[in-house]
């Protein structure tokens, strides 16, 4: 068979951008996502800094990518990769339902929720341990739910809650907000978030769900009785796949060029999962159009 033009691995803006930039550009590509495209914005309550869009769900934004992807003839591979061989001329994809040889790879895997670490954390996950209020917030109706971290994520997430929960927690281990100042403007307005600053959670305690979470604000620690907690600290870039064939950061983002080069011929990254300065759905986008501008010139 035909080696693909290009593999586009991941379904999230960077990735969905690409498929529309490649469609243009007449490519013979698919996209491999696993799941439903759309990416982390899915997982978002309200996105109001994409242009266009002064307000709108993640989730519907993310189905209009999806729409405008498949009306241009987007192919899509259901499937999850789990291997890659990146040769000099030719690479190959693995999935679990079969080989895909293709030029160009293109890595828009994005980046995954970063776990606390804390005790109660792994063993309570599922079980009142979230990381995703808008997938899980609906069950803490009236109930107490602690947020911890202090940028967007976090910010955001709390607000989703404060309209379903009686009271949100907003526990941040410094005494400034990372959020944007829009998001805190929004926070400042709710009576039912309380924020907990310079706070640290040192363990989420429960039998068989959460009941409480230990907070230790400078020094001195509290019970906090809560049925939710969301945890919001952060991202990692989903590179495995990648790990040890192309240059990273210490974090693990791909290093690539302002064309998304790797520092392998042929593969490229865009998205959340590339080391930049502004992870957001705008630049995500703008990374995939460029790094599908990039292959054309080299076919
Ligand atoms: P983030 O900006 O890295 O914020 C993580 C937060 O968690 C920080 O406040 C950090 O505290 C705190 N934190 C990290 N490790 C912690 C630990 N071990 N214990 C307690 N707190 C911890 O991550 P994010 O909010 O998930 O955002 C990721 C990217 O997505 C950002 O670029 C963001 O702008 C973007 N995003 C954008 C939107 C939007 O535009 N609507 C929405 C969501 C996300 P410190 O502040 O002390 O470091």
């Amino acid at each position: 068979m035909k080696p693909y033009d290009v593999l586009i691995i991941g379904g999230g803006p960077a990735g969905l951008a690409a498929a529309i930039y490649a469609s243009r550009a007449g490519l013979s590509y698919a996209l491999i996502e696993q799941g439903f495209p759309g990416g982390q914005v899915l997982n978002t309550a309200e996105v109001d800094n994409y242009p266009g869009f002064p307000e709108i769900s993640g989730m519907d934004l993310g189905m209009k990518w999806m729409e405008h992807a498949q009306k241009l003839g987007m192919q899509q591979i259901m499937e999850e990769v789990t291997d890659l061989e990146v040769g000099e001329e030719l690479k190959t994809v693995r999935t679990f339902g079969g080989e895909y040889v293709t030029k160009n790879i293109l890595f828009c895997t994005g980046a995954a929720p970063r776990m606390l670490g804390v005790p109660g954390e792994e063993r309570l996950r599922g079980k009142g341990v979230s990381y995703c209020a808008t997938c899980d917030g609906a069950f803490f109706r009236n109930q107490k739910t602690a947020v911890i971290g202090g940028g967007d994520t976090a910010v955001s997430d709390a607000l989703y809650l404060s309209a379903l929960c009686q009271d949100v927690y907003l526990i941040h281990r410094r005494d400034q907000l990372r959020a944007a100042d829009y998001l805190q403007k929004k926070v400042a307005e709710k009576n039912n978030i309380h924020i907990l600053w310079n706070s640290q959670v040192r363990e989420i305690q429960g039998e068989e769900r959460v009941s409480a979470v230990l907070v230790d604000t400078e020094g001195q620690e509290t019970r906090m009785d809560v049925n939710g907690v969301f945890v919001a600290g952060g991202i990692q870039p989903n590179s495995s796949l990648l790990k040890g064939k192309v240059d990273t950061d210490s974090a693990g983002y791909i290093l690539t060029n302002e064309h998304m080069e790797t520092s392998i011929r042929g593969v490229y990254a865009a998205g959340d999962v590339r080391k930049k300065f502004l992870r957001q759905i705008i630049t995500a986008a703008a990374d995939g159009a460029i790094a599908i501008e990039s292959i054309v010139g080299t076919l």
